[in-house]
């Protein structure tokens, strides 16, 4: 491809908008543009980028047994009012309605089509197992797009679902899709971490998210150091602190003036925020929630949500909690009635605590579970912290920041037995079909890619999804003899298919050279009168600092080496 007549244009500016380093970068590139929120174009660079993580994705789809389809976009309605799963995803779901009053939903994921498909094709377990899937435009609207490709409402994704006869072969393809994935990440040039993920509060029972540890992450991740233990903060365990059992003491009232918070009040009575309980309020769909825990470890709203099925959880309102009769500040599980209580198992985990006493500017010395007061329900709810130890190991554990860039769901019977897909077992028995479902967003892993792999003077692609492998970059070209050396090594690197961009504009080296780092290309060719005198080229790695020279008539050998090498020795 010739530079000038390539439909792009690189920037030197910030673009303002533009809020995440793959952001700033894929726009000055001239990968992509936005046309709305969270609504973008793909460039010619940006496109060829994702068609070949898109290649990578569906040849090793292909290669676990998966078959690929298309489905619509435009799903009936009435399929998700079937499934019931509309109220989950509320106001994410695009809607729109057609010239017979019909309504349809713009598809964000494709689980009710795939399953009502199959329920009509699948009679016997003869018919099983099936994996299917699709690399096709989702749509979701994200109250808050950002990021540029990072969190959109429009984006590329591929899904796959499997259908099983049971849970053994639902495990099978599980680990299948694991691996597969794996190799994904491997092949595009970025290591990718497997962590364990939420489920969700409806159906499913195991789940794994692929992540890239990137420091502009948005989901925190805790790993073990010790054991292969790591997982999304919003399902992660942890070995909470234990404090030796003192004997009970008798509860005692104690004067707060003005104490209101757990650091307050453990500095005002002198002990750790260990040793105090904290009062948590939350408005599950509605219904008043007191929440308790130990005041040195925070609740954790996904584990809370999912311990209580609810769809809508959040923080009760002030006027909620005086409603109740509550004191803010001095609330105490202790002589509580009428509302449900539910707390966190590190109430367990010691003696003697400091509590509210359900008065104003008074607290409780000498609480203790479960003499002083009952629960309805006690699990963990608590926010993993890296200090607390590993819950499989004694290993220490550490966290960071990932995007994820995958996951894999463990979906069970919940939408086949809601959508009637069913078949006939060998004893001629009706059982509703084991699903699996498995994802990856495509632009995302691309601006991950830009996330992961960049430095103060553009990105740095891996050479399986770079836009091109070669820049090819030569200088003073009204020289005839530069001219006529790089035309040439273009067409001898384009006879080898290697793919080249070549830098063919009237413009000074300085330019040259910073578009060249800005988009990333793996391999610079600077051809110049000063490289010529020696016969040469100089080639240099994009992630590297040095340069070599190459003599011309071993330049493209040399190249096609390099780049099998670089694909094939991706890391793992
Ligand atoms: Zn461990």
């Amino acid at each position: 491809m010739r530079f000038s007549q390539l439909f792009s244009r690189t920037l030197k500016e910030i673009p303002s908008e533009a809020d995440t380093v793959s952001h700033q970068l894929l726009l000055r590139a001239g990968m992509i543009q936005q046309v709305a929120a969270g609504v973008y174009s793909y460039l010619p660079l940006g496109w060829r980028v994702l068609k070949k993580i898109e290649q990578i994705i569906r040849e090793e789809m292909d290669m676990a047994g998966g078959q690929e389809l298309m489905l619509p976009s435009l799903q009936p309605f009435e399929l998700w009012e079937r499934s019931g799963r509309y109220p989950a995803f509320g106001k994410t779901l695009f809607t729109i309605t057609d010239r017979r009053e019909h309504t349809l939903v713009l598809g964000p994921t494709h689980e009710e089509v795939i399953t009502d498909l199959v329920a009509r094709f699948v009679q016997s377990y003869r018919d099983l197992p099936l994996l299917l899937y699709q690399i096709q435009n989702k749509f979701r609207d994200e109250p808050r797009p950002r990021g540029g490709l990072l969190r959109v409402r429009e984006f590329i994704m591929k899904d796959l679902y499997s259908f099983h006869v049971d849970e053994a072969d639902l495990d099978r393809t599980y680990e299948e899709m694991i691996q597969a994935y794996r190799k994904v990440y491997t092949r595009c040039g970025l290591p990718a971490v497997m962590v364990e993920a939420d489920s969700g509060a409806i159906g499913g029972k195991e789940s794994h998210e692929f992540m890239l540890i990137a420091s502009t992450g948005e989901d925190g991740i805790v790993h073990c150091a010790d054991c292969s233990y790591a997982a999304n903060l919003e399902k992660a365990e942890s070995s909470k602190p234990k404090f030796e059992k003192k004997p009970p003491m008798p509860l005692e009232e104690i004067p707060t003036p003005n104490i209101k918070t757990i650091e307050e009040v453990a500095n005002f009575v002198g002990v750790p925020a260990n040793q105090t309980l904290k009062a948590v309020f939350y408005s599950a769909d509605d219904e008043l929630v007191f929440v308790v825990i130990r005041g040195d470890l925070e609740v954790n709203e996904t584990k809370l949500r999912n311990l209580l099925k609810c769809a809508e959880l959040r923080l009760a309102t002030e006027a909620e909690v005086n409603a109740a009769g509550l004191v803010a500040g001095a609330a105490s599980p202790v002589g509580l009635k009428g509302l449900k209580i539910v707390a966190d198992d590190s109430i367990t985990l010691g003696s003697n605590f400091v509590a509210g006493a359900n008065k104003p500017d008074t607290h409780l010395k000498g609480v203790n579970y479960p003499r002083d007061f009952e629960v309805n329900v006690i699990a963990d709810i608590a926010t993993a912290r890296a200090e607390d130890g590993c819950p499989r190991c004694s290993g220490n554990l550490f966290s960071s920041f990932g995007i994820e860039v995958g996951h894999v769901f463990k979906l069970g019977t919940f939408l086949s037995e809601k959508l009637g897909a069913t078949f006939l077992d060998k004893d001629g028995v009706s059982r509703p079909i084991i699903m699996g479902t498995y994802g990856i967003g495509l632009g995302r892993l691309l601006a991950a890619a830009v996330e992961q792999n960049h430095d103060d003077k553009g990105i740095i692609w891996p050479m399986s999804i770079a836009p091109y492998q070669v820049y090819l970059c030569p200088l003073r070209l009204e020289n005839p003899k530069v001219l006529k050396s790089a035309q040439k090594v273009y067409q001898q690197l384009m006879k080898k298919n290697v793919e080249v961009l070549f830098d063919d504009r009237d413009d000074s080296p300085g330019v040259k050279f910073n578009d060249a780092d800005l988009l990333g290309i793996p391999l610079r060719l600077t051809i110049s009168p000063r490289t010529l005198e020696s016969g040469s080229v100089e080639l240099k790695w994009r992630k590297e600092k040095k340069t070599e020279l190459v003599p011309l008539e071993e330049i493209t050998s040399l190249v096609h080496r390099l780049i099998r090498n670089a694909i094939k020795h991706s890391p793992d």
